[in-house]
């Protein structure tokens, strides 16, 4: 039992380590590199308009949020119908 507790938080420490570490190389090498033009209008607003170009970031980081949700509600399922049966 105590090794379960110690083995969850230490893969909840690397998963939000590995979680932040990549949010920082994205922000600084993918947003403020190449997709800067998308990224600009986060930082400094040039329009008046409510959305900025910087929610197409939404696109790539939520659908693949979505499919891991997904993939993890699936094997759920498929472990608590296949042990019904
Ligand atoms: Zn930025």
């Amino acid at each position: 039992m105590m090794q379960t507790v110690i083995i969850s938080i230490l893969i909840t420490i690397l998963a939000f380590s590995a979680m932040e570490f990549i949010a920082w190389f994205t922000h600084k090498y993918v947003m403020h590199g190449w997709l800067l033009k998308l990224h600009k209008d986060h930082h400094k607003k040039d329009t008046d308009g409510f959305f900025e170009y910087n929610v197409f970031f939404f696109f790539p980081f939520s659908l693949l949020c979505i499919f891991d949700l997904f993939y993890y509600l699936c094997n759920c399922l498929i472990r608590i119908y296949s042990s019904i049966e």
